[in-house]
Order: structure tokens, then sequence, then C-alpha cells
């Protein structure tokens, strides 16, 4: 039974709340303060409503300012009272588009330890699948294509969950709760191997990312399709491919930049301070330069003259998966190999869900 000191507010949330799992939150701080009530994106954000007693009502809006989930970034909570209803439960409802379109969007953000863990680990359903994502991490302003954000506005649209995804994308306790891009081997976009007339270069299921990791150690300059666009991909090792790519990029000594794996590898390279670390690890994973260690085996084609490397940490899984097989299978010595990228030429956004490799 509901006291009679119950009260119904209005919430409106802006800032980027949508796409960062604010749903879920909202809906297990309704849960901890038993308040019951709904809530929705909706064009300008997050629209909410909650109704139960006063200060489980200004707890829970004292949450939503300090403890909104790490992606989001609430720039205002306004509210106003409305007329009880007696609701029992809380739900999570579908959005309305509104007449404004004033939703942020969250950027892509790079992959979360959780999703590594579990493209690494053999025995889970995702393993090796390069378009894996979660709450916390993946694709957000590269698959959005109008607001609010829900999975009809992206360009996962056409993929239909498997009945596996779509169990958890309907869990509020799974970290995919509503993850827009939720996706696996069964149901998601999968990857293509072409060759520089856009021929596939293979028919049968084989492993393309291991095949494009030879081809890398093999010489070859590989155009990964990723998020935001294309990255042109060689060993920097290996003068000879760098000069390739220089020539086919007409680009004569503005340096590139490298993608490293983890930080232990930007190490072998260059010189990383605590400041260094932070930001190389920090979700945006920008390109930071950095002073380049003596003798540590990159060409000089790829920064000419220069003390210093751009580099940058993987941020996708295919990123990952490519990094870790152009390391390990062909370097005894372990993973070597980094992706070569021109810097500052990052293409527009582009909206395409499929991923492929295209050898030039
Ligand atoms: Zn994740
Ligand atoms: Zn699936």
């Amino acid at each position: 039974m509901r006291t009679p000191t119950q009260e119904r507010r209005e919430i409106s949330v802006r800032g980027i709340v949508q796409g960062v799992g604010f749903r879920p939150f909202i809906y297990a701080l309704a849960q901890r303060y038993g308040l019951a009530g709904l809530v929705r994106n909706d064009a300008e954000g997050v629209h909410i409503e909650a109704e139960g007693s006063p200060e489980g009502l200004e707890r829970f809006l004292q949450d939503i300012e300090e403890k909104a989930p790490p992606m989001a970034v609430v720039e205002t909570v306004a509210w106003r009272p409305l007329t009880v209803r007696k609701e029992r439960d809380f739900r999570i409802e579908e959005s309305r588009e509104g007449t404004q379109r004033r939703a942020l969007i969250s950027p892509d953000v790079a992959t979360c330890e959780d999703c590594l863990a579990e493209l690494f680990n053999p025995a889970n359903r995702r393993y090796r699948y390069p378009f894996t994502n979660c709450t916390n991490c993946g694709p957000r302003f590269t698959i959005t294509r109008s607001v609010p954000y829900d999975r009809a506005m992206t360009t996962m649209a056409h993929f239909e969950m498997c009945p596996e995804c779509q169990k958890e994308y309907d869990d509020p306790s799974d970290r995919r709760f509503h993850a827009q891009p939720n996706a696996c081997p069964v149901c998601g976009p999968r990857t293509k191997l072409l060759d520089r007339f856009g021929h596939d270069l293979h028919s049968k299921l084989e492993d393309h990312i291991l095949r494009a990791a030879r081809m890398l150690r093999g010489r070859a300059i590989v155009a990964i399709k990723g998020l935001g666009g294309y990255h042109l991909a060689c060993d920097p090792f290996d003068a000879k491919a760098v000069r390739t790519l220089r020539g086919r990029k007409v680009r004569q000594d503005k340096p590139f930049a490298l993608m490293a794996r983890d930080l232990e590898q930007v190490r072998e390279l260059c010189r990383v301070g605590p400041q260094e670390e932070r930001l190389l690890s920090s979700p945006a994973r920008p390109v930071v330069l950095l002073e380049r260690q003596e003798d540590n085996g990159v060409a000089e084609e790829v920064a000419p003259r220069q003390k210093t490397l751009g580099v940058m940490l993987a941020y996708t899984p295919l990123h990952h998966l490519l990094l870790h097989d152009a390391g390990i299978p062909l370097d005894p010595l372990g993973a070597r190999v980094l992706l070569g990228s021109p810097r500052g030429t990052q293409p527009r956004y582009s909206t395409t869900s499929r991923t492929s490799c295209r050898v030039t």
C-alpha cells in the first residue's frame, strides 16, 4: 500500500543521455527508491515520469545528476509536478519523436574490457566477432540516422536480432539491455575481404581478419573500413611497405600515425608518462604524440625526421583482432605489428554497417 504522501513528477534530462545506458540506469534507480512510472527517449533527451515518496523522488533526482553512467553527459535536469496516477510498476517505453530534434548523440566509444574479454574467450558465443559491443561501448554517432536514438533510427535497423540477442536486449540486468547496436555472429553484420578490383576474395567461411593480418605481414596495404571511415594500414617496421603506402597516398613526408594493441606495445616504441597513458586510454582514443624510443624498429619513412610518433590504441574489436593476429602467428617475438594510418585525414563518418577490408 502506498501512503497518501505520494507525488508524481515529470523529469526532463538533457545532454548526452541517449545510447549511453541511461534508460536502464533510470530503471535501476526507480527500483532502488521504489518508484513507479516510465522512462523514454524523446527528440530532446530523456523523459521520465516518476511517482513515489517525496524523499525517494529527491534521492532519485540527486542520483540522476551524480551517478549517471560513465558515457553520459547530463547538462540539465528539470522537473514539474503531475497528478498522481497510483501506478505500481516502472517501465521503459518506446521513444517519441516530437517536433524538436535536439537530443545529443554520444560519440563512438572504444571497446570496453568486458567485451574484449568475450572477444578472446573461445567459449563465448561472440568469440572473435568483430562487431561485439554493449551499453558501455561501441558505435553510436556513426550508426545514427536520426533521433531519438533507437535501433530503428540506426543503420542496425535491418539486422533483426536473434532470440539470444533479443533476450539480452530485453533483460534489465544484462549489460546489453537496450544496447541498440547489439549483434552477434548469428544475426549481426559480417566482414568482407575484397581485392583492389572489389572482387570478394573469399566465398568460403574463412577468417577474413586472420587473412588480412597475413597480408599485412606480406607487405600488402590494407584499407580497413571501420567506425568513422577507412584506415590505410601497412607494416610500419617494413620500410618498403611504408614507401608503397606513401606512393599510393601521394604523400611525401607528412607523418603517419600508428595503432597499437595495448599500452605495453606503445612502451616498446615510445616513452609514456602517466598523463600520456591516461590520454591514450581515454574512451575517445586520440592520437597522442610521444617521444620515440631509439632503435624501436619503426621505419624512418613512417615519420621522417621526427623525434615523435603519433600513436593511438585500438578502439574497435576489429582492430583488436587484426593487431592480435598480425602479431602472434607470424612473429615469434610477439605482437610487433602496428597499423600505419594517415593522420589528420579522418574521413567523414560512414553509416554503412558492413565492414570490409580492401587490399590495394
Ligand atoms: Zn562493451
Ligand atoms: Zn544475435
